[in-house]
């Protein structure tokens, strides 16, 4: 019987599971733990709440769950509740997915003034993450900037623009639905410090924005290359472009309509966010030229009026105390997802954030290689791992409250209960509530 402890019960947690129980089958017991009563992670707290098909991805992840050889072990912050030693004593082999919760920072002046968010804060807000659910963003002036061409920069402009009819279906928490409801945002821009041929953005994504009800995306014409460089592109980078060309070409006319304006300012960086009162008020961009797909400062400045900055530009990986940690890449050090014998990361905690959720999934199968290599070494693993029995043991002398998988089914049928009519579920936004709901 091998034991594996896996920390983080997002995609790269359960593709790590499903990836154990398909090498060893009912030779393996499997922990997952996660520091939140609830599963799921960034499927949970990440995805967008308008985006619910891809949401649904949790049913697979559910039935490997609900196998006999894993336990859902939520409520269980490692480092404070028992920490990764312990974990190495109990379990054959301990796998890092804890993805990449914390924003990366800009690293410019005015970045701590009120209203300025990381997307991880602001997407945790509407997504009703307990960490970040009390953010309380203003929404009250006419301009916000969203900093970054990736698609969590699409997806908060996204949210930002859409009505609330729009966002029936969604499971948005009430708390940001109210506040948006209200919102006198009329400009958003997004800030791409590069050009047109270099956004991180996806096709469908991009395209969700020329479908908004009261919102326009805008592009400038001259900021498009010719036509012909685009034969250079990837087919789905293509695509994406062909997109941005007929933003830039949507007639005067058509915006007559649009109370809210989405502009891609592209190669400008933003160089200073500005504030009064310690209240952000605007942010200064430098305009820059691209020199070998770098994007070079000009010198020429300007700034833009912004009472919401948000600033989508990747994220980072927490470091656990011990761990090996590579910080210019925001990741546990490691190589190919092994960072010791005996101790390995997958998804983000592995590679830092990028790719889709399904990228998770080649991740996990391929931790598993790295196991099986140690295993078969004897540089991992042995007899004597007492796994999910030595971890009880220790939970009920710390009296830890851990919520199980059935516990969870209570939280999550407590949050369609109280779901409004247009909505799958109204999220707990805090521990404590989650908590009553499993029946304390
Ligand atoms: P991302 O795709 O890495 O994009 C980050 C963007 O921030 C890039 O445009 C980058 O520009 C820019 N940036 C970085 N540092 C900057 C700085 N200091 N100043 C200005 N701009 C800066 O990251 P993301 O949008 O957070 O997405 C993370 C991952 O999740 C991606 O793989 C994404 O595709 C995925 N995701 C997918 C979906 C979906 O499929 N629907 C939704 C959300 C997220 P440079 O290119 O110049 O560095």
């Amino acid at each position: 019987m091998k034991h594996i402890a896996i920390i983080g019960s997002g995609p790269a947690g359960y593709y790590t599971a499903e990836a154990a129980q398909k090498q060893w089958g009912d030779d393996v017991q499997i922990d997952i733990f996660d520091r939140l009563p609830v599963p799921y992670g960034l499927i949970r707290s990440g995805v967008a709440p308008d985006h619910q098909s891809i949401k649904g991805v949790a049913k697979r992840y559910e039935a490997v769950a609900q196998s006999d050889n894993v336990r859902f072990l939520g409520n269980v912050t490692i480092g404070e509740d028992i920490s990764i030693a312990e974990l190495e004593v109990l379990y054959d082999a301990v796998v890092l997915a804890t993805g990449a919760p914390h924003d990366k920072k800009l690293g410019l002046e005015g970045e701590d003034l009120a209203n300025v968010y990381g997307s991880a804060a602001f997407v945790g807000w509407y997504n009703g993450h307990p960490q970040f659910a009390t953010l309380d963003p203003a929404l009250s002036g006419t301009g916000a900037v969203v900093i970054g061409n990736g698609n969590v920069a699409l997806d908060v402009a996204r949210i930002l623009a859409k009505t609330r009819d729009e966002l029936a279906g969604s499971d948005i928490v009430a708390h940001a639905l109210d506040i948006l409801e209200e919102s006198r945002i009329e400009q958003i821009t997004i800030l791409g410090r590069r050009g047109p041929h270099q956004i991180a953005m996806t096709t469908k994504e991009l395209g969700e924005l020329a479908h908004l009800t009261r919102a326009c995306p805008r592009v400038d014409p001259g900021d498009l290359p010719d036509l012909g460089d685009d034969a250079l592109l990837e087919p789905g980078q293509r695509k994406s472009v062909t997109h941005l060309r007929s933003f830039a070409a949507i007639p005067e006319s058509h915006r007559a309509d649009k109370a809210i304006e989405i502009e891609f300012d592209f190669f400008a960086a933003p160089k200073r966010i500005i504030g009064e009162q310690g209240k952000v008020t605007g942010v200064e961009v430098e305009r820059t030229k691209l020199d070998g797909g770098r994007a070079l400062g000009t010198g020429e400045t300007y700034v833009i009026p912004a009472s919401l900055v948000v600033a989508c530009i990747g994220y980072q990986t927490s470091p656990i105390p011990g761990v090996p940690f590579e910080e210019s890449a925001g990741r546990f050090a490691n190589v190919d997802g092994r960072i010791l014998p005996g101790l390995y990361c997958v998804g983000w905690a592995r590679r830092g954030p990028s790719g889709t959720i399904g990228t998770n999934r080649p991740d996990g199968f391929s931790v598993i290689e790295r196991l099986v290599e140690d295993f078969t070494s004897g540089a991992a693993g042995g007899p004597g791992k007492l796994g999910s029995e030595g971890f009880d043991v220790i939970a009920q002398q710390r009296a830890l409250k851990i919520v199980r998988f059935r516990d969870w089914k209570k939280i999550e049928e407590a949050e369609t209960g109280r779901a409004r009519e247009d909505s799958p579920r109204e999220k707990f936004v805090n521990v404590g509530a989650m908590i009553e709901a499993a029946g304390g």
